[in-house]
């Protein structure tokens, strides 16, 4: 980072970096009291097919639940965990978590599928797609196609021939991968070449002002259009409103997960949710199907 840079060149002596640091080091050490004591937990975020309002899946996102703070919410803990010793116990724990869930739904009659946000550090190690099946082999009764890796396009992956290749691995076990935040980083277009997807995620800021301003508007429809070259189906985040949702739709997007439909919710929500929408989606099936869900 700059910062480093500074610090080495002439900064050495500035307390304050040093501060930096010690603040860094001790959040680290609570988080990893916090990963020991179990405060972490999964929120779960339907996404729907835009066309006929199907619900087709969840993302799930950590949350912390911090004793003292309350539910403090990724963008708070997750740029300390980056690049450190607790970047990749914390991303298995969320792998294994999720697993876990999605069995508990399925031994509850629900099947539902559920996209997994995994990190760069994560997909360096080439152990990565073994602890998958090994997770997996203690779930048999799992469907492997009912998991989504979504692979951050904004964090610069140093390897992106490594992480392809354990990508290809967790395909071949019937996994599907996703790029999340397209067009936020700096290599959309060779990733979308290099590394095997099946969905590309079009980044909520993108979306959020796609209505107003004709420069989000025409990225919106680019990538749409760059994702049906590929043969490759969009999911939209972001999606607030209905306005939305409906210009997506005339756009040809797939897909779409907003706030506009839900907000993530704890795990012990998500089947009284599903029931719930299902319920509106056959009511609504006369009439234009968004209408009636999306307020
Ligand atoms: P993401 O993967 O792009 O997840 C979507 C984020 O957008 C979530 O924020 C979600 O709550 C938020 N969002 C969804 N719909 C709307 C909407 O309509 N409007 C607005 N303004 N925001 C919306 P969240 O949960 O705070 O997560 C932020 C980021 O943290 C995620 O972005 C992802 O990059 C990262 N993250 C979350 N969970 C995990 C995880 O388990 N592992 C890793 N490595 N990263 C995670
Ligand atoms: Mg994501
Ligand atoms: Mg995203
Ligand atoms: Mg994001």
């Amino acid at each position: 980072s700059a910062k480093e840079k500074g610090r080495n060149q002439f900064h050495f002596f500035d307390p304050g970096l040093d501060e930096d640091r010690r603040k860094r080091r001790d959040q680290l050490a609570e988080i990893s009291r916090a990963l020991e004591n179990d405060e972490f937990m999964l929120f779960f975020q339907p996404q729907i097919q835009i066309s006929d309002c199907q619900l087709v899946g969840f993302e799930a996102l950590i949350r912390w639940n911090h004793p003292a703070r309350g539910i403090l919410a990724p963008g708070q803990f997750l740029p300390a965990v980056e690049n450190s010793h607790l970047e990749v116990p914390l991303g298995q724990w969320v792998l294994k978590e999720a697993i876990h869930q999605m069995n508990a739904w399925k031994e509850a009659g629900e099947t539902l599928a559920v996209s997994i946000n995994v990190s760069a550090q994560q997909l360096m190690d080439r152990r990565f797609a073994d602890y998958l099946e090994s997770y997996l082999s203690s779930h048999p009764d799992l469907n492997p196609a009912l998991i989504t890796l979504e692979v951050l396009e904004s964090t610069a992956l140093e390897d992106t021939k490594r992480a392809s290749n354990v990508l290809a691995r967790c395909r071949a076990l019937g996994i599907q991968v996703a790029l999340d935040d397209f067009g936020t980083g700096f290599s959309s277009l060779t990733y979308l070449r290099t590394l095997p997807v099946d969905t590309i995620k079009i980044d909520q800021s993108f979306i959020l002002n796609m209505l107003e301003d004709v420069n989000d508007r025409a990225i919106v429809e680019s990538v749409i259009f760059l994702a049906q070259r590929f043969q490759r189906p969009a999911l939209a985040e972001g999606v607030e409103t209905m306005a939305h949702a409906k210009a997506l739709r005339d756009m040809g997007c797939h897909f779409a997960q907003g706030y506009g439909i839900a907000r993530p919710m704890p795990a012990t929500q998500v089947l009284a949710w599903a029931s719930q929408w299902q319920k509106k989606r056959l009511a609504g099936a006369n009439t234009d199907l968004l209408e009636p869900l999306i307020a």
